[in-house]
């Protein structure tokens, strides 16, 4: 039974957009747990219209106000990371969609694949980190990861259309963001603004300050090689500026499977909680009989050192992983809070993993070590200065 879901970050836009998916599915697809952090308002909203018999809220200074009109809706109220993990553990969640933004939502992946149940995986963050330690606990369970990316859930279709040893490469696209067309020097000073101006999807913010250095691209490289055990070398990254093509196999014989649809998240969570099944959809469909275009080009490293650094990550792996993604989520605050220009981000994140020591087969406690020192290191680099400011407000 895959009918009874928890959804970790119900209030952002991967969590909003898989109750829409909830409602659409209608019986007897349920949401039968939510966590939130800080908005609690629309926590309690969405608590008032699913009726969930478990809650989480993961942030400290919850309004207890809110808290108790969750209880007052008959729902089990767990606190903070550990009651994120106590939650998908329950026995009416079947499963978990994992929507935490950041590292965060890394213990509560854990305890998923843990406890055997399926996963349908937005935080990519969680792989990043500690993809040695996920997949291997999956595979122990015999837990499920579908991918809710819409690259890697496009990648998991057309893999079903061969087996693994007849996998030539994966040619994973990418929109190119705000700044595809932008020259370094409108880069490095571009405001929060212009960054957040994300041409064909509309995600959280950090999410899409990744998707304008392309980190998030990076995360997405890394991700693919955990999630379809592939090495960096087989996986390429191609701009498509129309977010149309989620992505693409290339078999041995030198065909090309590629999954198509109008840019929107339901599709892809629909996907990760009805897989196997396919049930009528209530997104755009693909109108070939309007004009349409569609363009391919390398992506310039120069531009975004970001996918040259997360090349490099994928390759050497460790503790590499969960240093690139917390010094990343350090930059990316920083440079939402207005702390440094935007072409600062990859510097801080390449800094920080010039002074790693990598460790090369890291348990959960040093991963964790590694996310710790990490944001310390950007901290530090700040503090001293070594990154350079923008002048724009926060
Ligand atoms: P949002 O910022 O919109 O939402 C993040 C969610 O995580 C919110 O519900 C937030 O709660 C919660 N949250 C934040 N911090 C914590 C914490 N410390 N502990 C527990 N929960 C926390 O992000 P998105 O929905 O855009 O992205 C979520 C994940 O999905 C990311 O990993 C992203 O990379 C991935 N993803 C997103 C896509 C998209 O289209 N948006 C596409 C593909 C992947 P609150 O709001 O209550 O503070
Ligand atoms: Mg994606």
């Amino acid at each position: 039974m895959n009918h009874r879901i928890a959804i970790l970050g119900s209030t952002g836009s991967i969590g909003c957009s898989a109750l829409q998916v909830i409602e659409h599915l209608g019986e007897p697809y349920r949401a039968t747990g939510l966590g939130a952090h800080s908005r609690l308002e629309q926590l309690v909203q969405q608590v008032r219209r699913h009726r969930p018999t478990a809650v989480v809220v993961t942030g400290e200074d919850a309004d207890e106000a809110a808290l108790r009109q969750i209880a007052d809706c008959g729902a089990e109220l767990y606190r903070g990371s550990q009651g994120m993990c106590r939650l998908v553990e329950r026995d009416d969640v079947d499963v978990v969609l994992a929507a935490v933004v950041g590292a965060a939502g890394l213990p509560a992946v854990l305890a998923t694949v843990k406890a055997g149940k399926r996963l349908a995986l937005a935080n990519k963050e969680s792989l990043v980190v500690a993809g040695s330690l996920v997949i291997p606990e999956a595979r122990r369970s015999g837990a499920e990861i579908i991918p809710v990316d819409s690259e890697h859930s496009a990648i998991f279709q057309a893999l079903q259309c061969g087996r693994r040893d007849q996998v030539q490469r994966v040619i994973l696209t990418a929109s190119g963001g705000p700044f595809r067309n932008a020259t370094a020097g409108q880069m490095h000073n571009a405001t929060l603004q212009d960054a957040l101006n994300h041409p064909t999807w509309r995600m959280g913010n950090k999410n899409t300050i990744d998707s304008a250095t392309l980190f998030n691209k990076g995360l997405e490289l890394i991700e693919a090689c955990w999630l379809f055990d592939l090495p960096p070398e087989q996986i390429e990254i191609v701009i498509h500026p129309e977010s149309v093509i989620h992505s693409m196999v290339e078999f041995v014989d030198g065909s090309v499977l590629a999954q198509l649809s109008p840019p929107d998240m339901r599709m892809p969570i629909q996907y990760a909680i009805t897989y196997p099944s396919r049930l009528r959809g209530s997104t755009k469909r693909l109108n070939l009989a309007e004009p349409f275009q569609f363009r391919f080009q390398p992506p310039d490293v120069d531009r975004f050192p970001a996918v040259r650094i997360a090349y490099d990550v994928a390759r050497r792996g460790g503790t590499l992983g969960a240093v690139m993604n917390a010094a990343n989520e350090e930059a990316v605050a920083a440079f939402c809070g207005g702390k440094i220009a935007f072409g600062e981000i990859s510097r801080a994140v390449e800094l920080t993993i010039e002074a790693h020591r990598l460790q090369p087969s890291p348990t959960l406690d040093d991963l964790l070590e590694a996310d710790r020192w990490a944001r310390e290191a950007v901290a530090g680099l700040l503090a001293e200065s070594k990154l350079r400011k923008f002048a724009h407000a926060p």
